[in-house]
């Protein structure tokens, strides 16, 4: 399926709908989630156009992979949760319920945060 130009994190890369930015490059986007899940609830994503993690696995730069990959890194320096631990999802596809179809890291803190899954059924 095409990458749709109307998902809400195409417009947030547009400007056309704002964000508070965390972070930013010249291929990546780290910013708050508008409905967090924890403390520390910040999403990152590639500027390019890449609906999910297989799109972008097998599609995407050696320059586009490492600037994602070392977000994460920055982000949780600038948050202060890289000594007391932090979470790492990435939806993708209707089993796992993604609802934004544009590629996004969840990197989620500063609790507890419980169980790998909710269900294990
Ligand atoms: P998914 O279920 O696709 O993995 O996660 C989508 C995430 O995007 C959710 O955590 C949701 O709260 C967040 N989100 C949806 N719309 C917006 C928005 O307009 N701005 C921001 N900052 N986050 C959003």
């Amino acid at each position: 399926m095409a990458y749709d130009q109307k998902n809400i994190f195409a417009k947030i890369l547009r400007g056309q709908i704002p964000c508070e930015t965390v972070y930013e490059d010249d291929y990546v986007l780290a910013f708050e989630d508008i409905n967090p899940q924890a403390p520390v609830h910040v999403l990152i994503i590639p500027k390019g156009p890449y609906e999910n993690m297989t799109e972008f696995s097998t599609k995407a730069t050696s320059e586009e992979k490492a600037a994602f990959i070392g977000a994460i890194g920055v982000v949780v320096k600038l948050k202060e949760i890289d000594e007391s631990g932090y979470r790492t999802i990435v939806n993708n596809g209707d089993d796992s319920m993604q609802e934004v179809p544009h590629l996004h890291i969840h990197v989620l803190g500063g609790r507890r945060l419980g169980g790998l899954l909710s269900s294990s059924v």
